[in-house]
């Protein structure tokens, strides 16, 4: 562990989809992960055991609508979450649609690439659909 200050506490650039007092959604605009979204707690936590199990329902629930919202509107072979955080120890969960024939499929999308990013057809408003999703579901 570093003093530096952690950047889910202070973040310099996010784009928010939605946030309330406890979590926010960000989009990660990666280009070969289109839609990739990360939900964070808003609080510095460790680990998920350190909430409170209501507070884990709640988090859960943020993550299961942004998985249900990608579905709905970019239609992914495949969901991945992950909750990781060797690198950032501050909860938060990875959101990631896949597709069989994206950049590390059947690999997590840290390995290394097995074939180049497809072309892709999604709508060119994706974020604006996902967070309008969040903002009707949550
Ligand atoms: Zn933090």
């Amino acid at each position: 562990m570093t003093n530096a200050p952690c950047p889910l506490c202070i973040p310099v650039s996010e784009t928010l989809l939605w946030r309330d007092a406890s979590s926010r959604v960000i989009w990660v605009g990666d280009a070969d992960y289109p839609g990739f979204c990360r939900v964070i707690l808003n609080a510095h936590v460790k680990e998920m055991s350190d909430l409170p199990p209501p507070e884990r329902q709640v988090l859960m629930a943020v993550v299961f609508a942004v998985e249900a919202a990608l579905r709905e509107e970019a239609h992914p072979d495949k969901i991945n979450l992950a909750c990781l955080g060797n690198v950032v120890p501050h909860v938060h969960w990875h959101v990631i649609p896949r597709w069989a024939d994206d950049p590390n499929f059947p690999d997590a999308i840290w390995a290394p690439a097995r074939r180049a990013r497809p072309r892709r057809d999604l709508p060119g408003d994706l974020q604006a659909r996902v967070a309008a999703r969040l903002a009707a579901s949550l």
